[in-house]
């Protein structure tokens, strides 16, 4: 056997209304609560806040949880866990809130000072008890240790350590059923681009991860055009939920790579939603990878298109963009950078600021000069 190394992630708890089963879970105290404005306003924070306060707990209410979360916004989040003396933290949302509740939680519980942390494996001390619930099928956020946070000049930094790892997470399907079509659409692209990603890591990646990125590429693929067609159907939005942290959890072991690094700075720069950026660069990373990661994108292929078995790699891996491509179009994406107002002057910027992006260029399956990255986004404009 080939030596390798798996990382499970947080106990996970599945079911229609588990999200109001936290209570049980948490250590005694005040409980810091953290997520975003329009979900409390939609009454999705409701269930949950109040089982907390029927076991008898403070809850500390931090909803100022941004769209690409600030390095002030994660700080502000964890001085009002230090003010409040929380002993434990909930992350309820998309990937925004979940990541400033993975990295408010470790900050409270470490001590460590935010800029010593960035990077790999840096943070190494004791976090807060910590339970994360997401409201999208997308970012997988609740399954990795990664934090991404936004910081000076729209860079993008990140804390990737075990230690941020949530000791318990809640995939409840009911919380998804009112995501508005672009954002289902938008989510689920994203959680299919970590699973291809993930089973096309140059590095770290093994059998386990390869089976989790397979799963979720089955149930994404599957299932996202009816939950952006069905908002309410339950079985869809489980599907998409359970295949969202099957991918979470295959690339927190096999990293993304190129689409993730080019999409970056449309975020960063442009505020595109993340995985609208990845929608834009899908395609055209995956022309450029074509000929190195052929054979995997043959396998891939097979699971978006049952049909195409008896064919050549060099054809199934085609298949694989092309559905992939009608996928993101169906949903209802518009494509080009150009839809999104981004001047094509600012391709030469792009590639520039794509190229800081060194942690996730080393597992694209071949290499992404600077030059690449102008041609990728020029096709994409
Ligand atoms: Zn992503």
């Amino acid at each position: 056997m080939r030596s390798f190394t798996f990382h499970p992630g947080p106990r996970l708890i599945a079911g229609d209304g588990e999200a109001a089963s936290i209570a049980d879970r948490l250590p005694p105290g005040p409980c810091l609560f953290v997520t975003d404005q329009s979900l409390v306003a939609l009454g999705l924070t409701d269930s949950c806040r109040e089982a907390l306060e029927a076991s008898g707990r403070e809850t500390v209410l931090f909803e100022r949880v941004e769209a690409d979360p600030s390095k002030d916004t994660l700080l502000a989040c964890t001085e009002a866990g230090r003010a409040a003396g929380v002993t434990s933290v909930v992350g309820f949302g998309g990937g925004s809130p979940m990541d400033v509740a993975k990295l408010t939680a470790y900050l409270l519980g470490s001590g460590d000072e935010l800029d010593d942390i960035w990077g790999v494996e840096k943070a190494t001390g004791q976090k807060l008890p910590l339970i994360l619930i997401p409201t999208t099928a997308g970012t997988g956020s609740e399954a990795t240790p990664i934090s991404v946070i936004t910081c000076e000049g729209g860079v993008k930094l990140a804390v990737n350590a075990r230690a941020l790892t949530a000791d318990w997470t809640v995939l409840d399907p009911g919380l998804t059923v009112g995501l508005p079509r672009h954002v289902t659409a938008a989510t689920g692209i994203d959680a299919i681009v970590h699973a291809v990603e993930a089973y096309t890591s140059a590095r770290l990646k093994n059998p386990i991860s390869d089976a989790l990125a397979q799963e979720a590429l089955r149930l994404l693929s599957g299932n996202l055009l009816t939950a952006c067609n069905e908002p309410g159907n339950i079985d869809a939005r489980s599907a998409m939920l359970l295949g969202a942290h099957l991918a979470g959890l295959a690339f927190s072991n096999a990293p993304v790579a190129g689409v993730h690094a080019l999409a970056y700075p449309l975020g960063g720069i442009h505020h595109l939603p993340h995985g609208v950026s990845n929608a834009l660069m899908l395609r055209h990373v995956m022309a450029h990878n074509l000929e190195s990661a052929r054979e995997l994108y043959a396998e891939l292929a097979e699971i978006v298109e049952p049909d195409c078995a008896g064919q050549g790699s060099q054809a199934r891996a085609a298949v694989l963009v092309d559905r992939l491509d009608k996928l993101v179009t169906n949903s209802g994406i518009a494509t080009r950078l150009r839809d999104y107002d981004i001047p094509a002057d600012d391709v030469p910027m792009l590639a520039r600021e794509a190229m800081r992006q060194e942690r996730l260029l080393v597992n694209n399956p071949c290499p992404i000069s600077e030059e690449d990255a102008r041609r990728l986004y020029k096709a994409a404009w």
